[in-house]
């Protein structure tokens, strides 16, 4: 059976049996390489972009290393003051790192679907990416699937029924899952998401699982 499979989360504790999270890492704590959590991700987060030169070499650093399972959170977000431009800089470095070292790119995008494109588009990434904490309309999923750019739906499947329509429409081979910060129970969230899918909740298992070996590079801790 997979386990349930958190693609993105901000939760460093002890994760529970048949549980498989990415957990989401500051660059700055990269460093303290014994008490990471077994699988992690880390970026620049568009709202924490004060030095990030630094940042990102902390990030380029453990990819060498093989210490990371995705690059990011990072994106772009248009509701903060920090300029785009600066965010769109600072995006496409993570862009360049996830090219390089063939690893899944976790986004952050508020606001800036359109920007998230044509970044993709001009920089003809190919790495698979995962725009986290899903809440757009079916219209904006189906540009970012055109664009190969899978979704990740969290408790807002639970919490608002707009997102829990367009999580029926999302095409199995897209779909991830999340608790994000929430501090949500991972299975709740699959329990909502199979419910509404009308599926049985290890069907939704096997299905995320499938996308999970498809695009994260780790196969040996992960066998099936
Ligand atoms: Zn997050």
């Amino acid at each position: 059976m997979d386990p349930y499979i958190d693609v993105h989360s901000h939760d460093r504790t002890h994760g529970q049996a048949e549980l498989l999270k990415i957990v989401n890492i500051i660059p700055e704590a990269l460093k303290f390489r014994d008490v990471l959590p077994p699988f992690i991700s880390s970026g620049v987060h568009p709202w924490n972009s004060g030095d990030y030169a630094d940042a990102i070499s902390h990030v380029r650093e453990a990819a060498e290393l093989g210490m990371l399972s995705a690059i990011g959170e990072t994106g772009l977000d248009r509701l903060i003051e920090i300029p785009l431009s600066l965010q769109q800089e600072i995006f496409e470095a993570h862009v360049r790192l996830s090219e390089e070292f063939h690893l899944p790119l976790i986004i952050h995008a508020v606001r800036t679907y359109p920007e998230i494109i044509s970044s993709r588009k001009k920089l003809k990434a190919s790495s698979p990416w995962i725009v986290h904490g899903f809440t757009g309309n079916g219209e904006t999923m189906k540009q970012l699937m055109r664009h190969d750019i899978m979704i990740s739906f969290g408790v807002s499947i639970i919490k608002k029924d707009n997102t829990a329509q367009t999580i029926l429409n999302c095409p199995a081979e897209f779909l991830f899952l999340e608790t994000d910060d929430s501090g949500a129970d991972i299975k709740d969230i699959y329990q909502k998401a199979a419910s509404l899918r009308e599926m049985h909740v290890d069907d939704l298992r096997a299905m995320i699982g499938g996308n999970f070996r498809k695009i994260f590079p780790f196969r040996k801790f992960f066998p099936c």
